[in-house]
């Protein structure tokens, strides 16, 4: 099938999703391509979840500029969105003289970067903030707050199909060529072939390989691997807010840090490793065993029971091994291409920065073409309910409207039938355990799925009709049965 597009995005993570959004406020015919069965399958989906200040990057690159306007608009969205969202506080960890020192020199940064409230906080009221976490003082940033990073992919996609954007999942982008009339031609694995003047490359990991696909070589992104645990709720009171070490001179990461997560867990994470491959996700022995004594350090009473799980999520880096740290992002159009904008390089803080990349993705293209607004453009979405978010009163009111509000099929995560099915029902169609697991937060808990996998499977195959050989967990490959042994 051939389609005709103005633009073309590349990628459904929180880039291209926030890209769609920003794009579909004008009167623009737009499809999101992306490989797998739904958004936030790549970086967006394993990473800290934190809307960082804009204190760690140098001052003057887009990486601040971009998390700063990210960081101030971040509560607001999260609003207009309906996705889980906590300004927290962020305190960064001294245990000696130096890493005083070089925070004092990350709060002049962050100055001059228009970071807010920045400031040095000694041992008392290091202890005060954060009971329980070591130290001889820290550093205070009163603007860093935590997020749910699916819920948020989730929401800047339903946002912008609801303003007419087309998403297209199991989608590869396979090749890309030229028109006579000077349009890109995007075939995808699917079989499907579409036209656009703009091409919008937000492919995360292989944004390198579709920018060649497109014809401008030159870029590498080097993967840098990081490994995460993930903590019990039991640990929630561990902790109010993200802490972290002090920053060292290293490959490109921020430190093994403790992070509290939207949904009442505790994240410990994550390790820098540059890898060989961009797909490598695997958790490994010998970068666990550190992970955890590094984040004991930093907060004494976290104990190995409280382990509940562990992921791994993978930096798209422009730096080379060799030279370690950040180079900035790559947000252009190409001189030898025109119409196609090259996203590329977009590690932390990628999705603090998100709606920011995405309005100088929108200025890129109206410097060339005036966009005209829509006047119907609803910039609201609310998601489903959150069960146990709400008050009792509430939730008896909602049982008593609809029964499925009283029968809990997550135990952990105390998720109810009726949001399972919210979530089985997505709007952007999105078919997997995975879908329903970031859209509910079922399996999700200590059990891992022990005692909710069975009956959403059972939702699947009764209330659906799907062949329960066809379910998987994520994209093509990932079935979870292979027949019936009754
Ligand atoms: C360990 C770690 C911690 C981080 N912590 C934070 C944090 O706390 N706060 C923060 O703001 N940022 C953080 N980041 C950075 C942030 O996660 C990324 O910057 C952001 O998620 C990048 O989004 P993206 O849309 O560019 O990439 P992705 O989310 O990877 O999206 C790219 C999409 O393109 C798709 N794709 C690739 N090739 C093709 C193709 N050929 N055809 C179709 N689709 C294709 C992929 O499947 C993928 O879904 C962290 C990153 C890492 C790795």
């Amino acid at each position: 099938m051939r389609t005709s597009k103005d633009v073309v995005i590349i990628g459904g993570g929180g880039v291209g999703c926030a890209v769609a959004r920003e794009l579909s406020q004008y009167k623009l015919n737009i499809v999101v391509l992306e490989k797998e069965c739904d958004v936030a399958g790549g970086i967006s989906g394993r990473n800290s979840a934190v809307v960082h200040a804009g204190f760690n990057n140098a001052a003057g690159s887009l990486m601040a500029s971009l998390c700063v306007e990210g960081n101030e608009g971040f509560e607001k969205l999260c609003g207009q969105l309906d996705v889980p969202y906590r300004k927290t506080g962020k305190i960064l960890v001294a245990f000696d003289d130096e890493d005083m020192e070089t925070l004092r020199r990350t709060i002049e940064q962050g100055r001059r970067n228009g970071c807010k409230g920045l400031r040095i906080i000694d041992e008392e009221e290091l202890r005060r903030i954060v009971p329980g976490v070591e130290g001889i003082g820290g550093m205070y940033s009163p603007e860093t707050g935590i997020f749910d990073p699916f819920l948020y992919c989730v929401a800047l996609a339903e946002n912008a199909l609801e303003n007419g954007v087309d998403f297209r999942f199991n989608s590869e982008v396979i090749s890309i060529g030229r028109s006579d009339a000077d349009r890109f031609i995007v075939k995808t694995s699917a079989g499907e072939e579409y036209r656009c003047r703009y091409l919008i490359n937000c492919a995360g990991l292989s944004s390198d390989r579709v920018s060649s696909m497109a014809g401008v070589t030159g870029y590498t992104i080097f993967p840098c691997r990081g490994e995460y645990f993930i903590l019990d709720k039991v640990a929630e009171q561990l902790l109010p807010m993200p802490v972290y070490p002090a920053p060292k001179k290293g490959i490109g990461g921020l430190g093994v840090h403790l992070t509290p997560t939207s949904a009442g867990n505790i994240i410990i994470g994550p390790s820098a490793e540059y890898i060989s491959q961009i797909d490598d996700l695997s958790c490994t022995r010998e970068v666990m065993g550190g992970l955890f004594e590094q984040a004991k350090a930093l907060l004494p009473a976290i104990e190995r029971k409280y382990i509940i799980g562990s992921y791994a999520g993978i930096r798209p880096k422009l730096a080379p091994p060799d030279e370690g740290g950040y180079r900035d992002f790559v947000i252009k159009e190409e001189e030898a291409r025109p119409g196609l904008i090259n996203l590329i390089g977009i590690e932390s803080p990628g999705l603090t920065a998100s709606i920011p990349i995405a309005r100088m993705v929108r200025s890129i293209i109206e410097e060339k073409t005036p966009l005209e607004k829509k006047e119907n453009f609803v910039p609201e979405r609310r998601g489903p309910v959150r069960f146990r978010e709400l008050n009792e009163e509430d939730q008896a009111r909602l049982i008593s409207e609809d029964p499925e509000y009283g029968e809990i099929i997550c135990r952990c995560q105390k998720v109810t039938k009726r949001e399972i099915r919210d979530a089985i029902e997505n709007p952007l169609g999105a078919q997997s355990i995975s879908a329903i697991k970031y859209r509910a937060w079922a399996t999700t808990g200590r059990c891992n799925g022990g005692y909710c996998l069975t009956r959403i499977v059972d939702m699947l195959v009764r209330e659906y009709g799907i062949n329960s050989e066809k379910i998987t967990y994520r994209s093509a490959g990932s079935e979870l049965f292979r027949g019936r042994v009754k």
